[in-house]
């Protein structure tokens, strides 16, 4: 009959372009959320998810790529490998320059990879807050001129100028497809879940037991500092009496180094960069028993 059911729509996004021209800042601002770090996905081996936008009706999944995080490989190397893993795996391609370095050098270079693909692509041009208008339009001339882009968008990552304009074109080229991911995923969620599992997993390990099922590992803050090739990481160890918070520091502070030391090896090698963790140990007394405690920690 005529029941028009509208089609979900969904699609994997890259977020590509030299460094510092905003797209972390740009991928914040959509997604609302800082987005620290990346959590290692399955379905792909070196794109990792950024984030997910859950719009109405539609969901798009954005891919990091090696290159955005310029300081853990060489420059160009990353930046070529990122900008072809990404034409591989997603749907469509969002280049980012910023208005005052139109003619930036990695530019030119990213443009050659592209020349091999015929998948959707918007050109952003970021940080338009820093010039004039008139500065503006010679450049979205230029690069119009090369036919390469879908549309042309001028933005401010930082004020949250064309945002919108930019989720719209994003969402008039999605495909019909299934939502991958569930609705209240979003990636610093998973991020702090992956690692409250590896801590509570050590605590497994070295205590043998007696505490995993009386303690529960919540993640206050993960800060991902790139010019130190640093991610650092608070986390808490709830439990339920101060004998369990004894075994769980243990002899001279034995117990808890351990778990810190082989945590932070772990979380070490999933980020492949170094990490700082701070760990702490919390007494929550019945914290399995008090609703607004088990809400605060997840279950
Ligand atoms: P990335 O390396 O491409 O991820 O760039 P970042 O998002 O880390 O941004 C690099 C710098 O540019 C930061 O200092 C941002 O605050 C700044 N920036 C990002 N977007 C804008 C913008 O729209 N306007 C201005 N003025 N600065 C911006
Ligand atoms: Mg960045």
């Amino acid at each position: 009959m005529n029941s028009e059911k509208p089609t979900f729509l969904s699609g994997f996004v890259a977020v590509i372009g030299p460094p510092n021209v905003g797209k972390s800042t740009f991928l914040n601002r959509v997604l609302d959320a800082k987005v620290a770090i990346v959590s290692p996905k399955p379905q792909t081996t070196r794109n990792r998810i950024l984030g997910i936008y859950h719009g109405e009706g539609y969901q798009i999944a954005f891919l990091d790529t090696p290159g955005i995080h310029k300081t853990r490989t060489p420059l160009h190397k990353s930046m070529v490998a990122s900008a072809q893993e990404a034409f591989h795996e997603v749907d469509i391609i969002i280049m980012m320059i910023e208005m005052t370095r139109p003619d930036d050098p990695d530019i030119s270079l990213i443009l050659k990879n592209f020349e091999r693909t015929r998948k959707p692509s918007l050109l952003l041009v970021n940080k338009i807050d820093k010039g004039s208008k008139k500065a503006l339009l010679p450049i979205i001339e230029s690069f119009s001129k090369l036919k390469r882009f879908d549309a042309i968008i001028p933005i401010s990552a930082l004020k949250g100028d064309g945002i919108g304009q930019v989720m719209k074109a994003l969402r008039s080229r999605l495909q019909p497809g299934p939502a991958l991911f569930p609705k209240d995923m979003k990636t610093d969620q998973s991020d702090s879940f992956l690692v409250s599992e590896m801590i509570r997993e050590k605590i497994y390990l070295h205590t043998r037991q007696e505490l995993p099922y009386s303690s529960a590992v919540t993640v206050d803050r993960i800060e991902d500092k790139p010019d130190k090739n640093l991610i650092a990481i608070t986390a808490r160890i709830h439990v339920e009496s101060d004998s369990q918070k004894g075994i769980l520091i243990g002899q001279k502070g034995r117990m808890i180094k351990a778990v810190g030391r082989s945590s932070r090896r772990d979380l070490e090698r999933v980020f492949g960069t170094h990490v700082y963790l701070d760990l702490t140990i919390r007494v929550e007394k019945n914290w399995s028993r008090d609703a607004r405690a088990l809400r605060r920690l997840g279950y």
